[in-house]
């Protein structure tokens, strides 16, 4: 049975590299019938913050990739201690009574002198009258080995044990040292993937042998590529702002799994090279042999305020807004709309059918969902802007009257809908001695606001007759 972790540290907001973490062990997980567990990773009191364990949730809820079981490490910390004690005992570990400080003299440090050779009963003789002490792990020095795995996506990996310190695994005052709090979870845990990213690699020596030394079944390791900036920089909420964290692209109108489908894609991609992938296909295609060994790159847009994201991922929101089941869309542009104060209560009761078909119209043409009710607006409101393009069209010379017309001659129609608005279009551009062309841009622009967007006629009828005669006669 597989089962995996991630295990946030709450330190920080929940940056895309963790989200990228997060959805790789999902994925596997989900492809395997495994088992998702959520570790937050809270024993460093003194940098956690309660905001930053809320970005996390609100981050990976977003996301809309659920997980199976919940830990906070800073409630298991009893098992951590026993954990320690128990590789003390085996002889795994010993205890540093060097006081804190004093340490890391040597060039390159392994131990500090004296302390590994205290005989057991001196040790707990001094710990027992309250000297206070660090645990250490013991690694093997008398013979120098290698400490071998194969990583999945990394390939085998081996390091001497005569590079390797004599960690610690609990601080002086008996905190665990992430080491320790880590594997011990992950053997209690029954860990059977650590996918994580590569950052954690030359930890993994260290990992193993407290494995060993807890008689623990090794789990599997997969080493993820980081992310980086265009630069190659680190990827920082400093430098790189709204892009690295997950909840900017919720807040700009991002579909969560077309942003799934584009964290995937970094440092990741099927055997075709497909990109465009729903979830169910990310989950069938996902695979570490998929998995790149060079860092990726995320496209930030240094110099754009407005347009910061990955030109890709917006392509990618793009093609999953115009792709996906209309009825998963709606929920979506219910949210941003009544996000946007645009939202009438109408839309899901008599006029579903309605709201169904405009957005179905209007969204080809949009990228995020925040397009819904900044140029979508004169589809949900009386108050819209006329962007400039489209005040063009409106400036165009005998436009406004032509407008005026029209709107006299649909009022007098019997009918209306696509076909008779535009035959009325067609014969009053004959009689007029204008290009149709002239009025159908002018009336877009008048009834949506924009120079651009679905047929003409597709707007008039969405848009109904009501407004559109409203509009064509305001239009002045
Ligand atoms: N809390 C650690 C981190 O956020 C977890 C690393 C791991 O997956 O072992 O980096």
């Amino acid at each position: 049975m597989v089962r995996v972790r991630f295990a946030p540290s709450p330190t920080g907001f929940l940056h895309i590299g963790g989200a990228r973490t997060y959805i790789f062990n999902w994925l596997y997980a989900r492809q395997m019938g495994g088992t998702v567990v959520l570790r937050i990773d809270d024993t460093d009191l003194e940098r956690n913050t309660e905001a930053s364990r809320q970005s996390i949730f609100d981050g990976l809820g977003w996301l809309d990739l659920g997980w199976d079981e919940l830990y906070s490490q800073s409630e298991r910390v009893a098992h951590h201690r026993q954990a320690a004690q128990a590789l003390l005992e085996k002889g795994f570990a010993y205890r540093d009574f060097t006081p804190a400080g004093a340490e890391e003299t040597v060039e390159r440090w392994l131990f500090n002198p004296g302390q590994r050779e205290i005989p057991r009963e001196e040790s707990d003789r001094r710990a027992a009258a309250g000297e206070p002490f660090a645990v250490r792990f013991r690694v093997p020095r008398e013979s120098v080995a290698e400490v071998r795995f194969e990583d999945a996506v990394y390939g085998p990996q081996a390091r001497s044990t005569g590079d390797i310190e004599d960690f610690a695994l609990a601080r002086s005052g008996g905190t665990p040292t992430y080491h320790l709090a880590s594997c011990a979870d992950d053997a209690d845990l029954h860990i059977t993937h650590i996918i994580r990213g590569q950052d954690h690699l030359a930890n993994t020596f260290k990992h193993l042998l407290i494995f060993e030394g807890l008689g623990a079944e090794r789990p599997q390791l997969a080493h993820l590529p980081l992310l980086l900036a265009p630069d190659g920089s680190k990827l920082s909420k400093r430098r790189h702002g709204q892009a690295v964290s997950v909840t900017s692209y919720r807040d700009a109108g991002f579909l969560p799994h077309a942003f799934v489908n584009f964290l995937s894609l970094l440092g990741w991609s099927p055997k075709d090279n497909r990109e465009v992938l729903t979830r169910q296909e990310l989950v069938e295609l996902f695979s570490f042999e998929g998995i790149n060994r060079n860092n990726a790159v995320v496209s930030y847009q240094e110099n754009e305020p407005e347009h910061w994201a990955d030109p890709k991922a917006l392509w990618l929101n793009t093609q999953h807004l115009r792709a996906m089941p209309i009825d998963e869309l709606l929920p979506y542009v219910e949210r941003e709309l009544r996000r946007a104060g645009l939202w009438n209560e109408t839309y899901s009761g008599e006029q579903r059918e309605w709201f169904a078909r405009t957005v179905d119209l209007i969204r080809t043409r949009y990228s995020t969902l925040v397009d819904f009710s900044r140029r979508g607006a004169a589809y949900f409101s009386d108050r819209f802007p006329i962007e400039p393009a489209a005040q063009a069209k409106l400036d165009h010379p005998g436009a406004r009257e032509l407008l005026h017309e029209l709107g006299d001659r649909l009022a007098g129609s019997a009918e209306f809908n696509e076909q008779s608005v535009e035959r009325e279009l067609r014969v009053l551009a004959g009689e007029r001695g204008v290009k149709a062309g002239v009025i159908i841009n002018a009336a877009r622009a008048a009834l949506s606001g924009q120079s651009v967007g679905p047929s003409a006629f597709a707007v008039f009828a969405a848009v109904g007759r009501e407004r559109v005669l409203k509009r064509l006669r305001n239009s002045a």
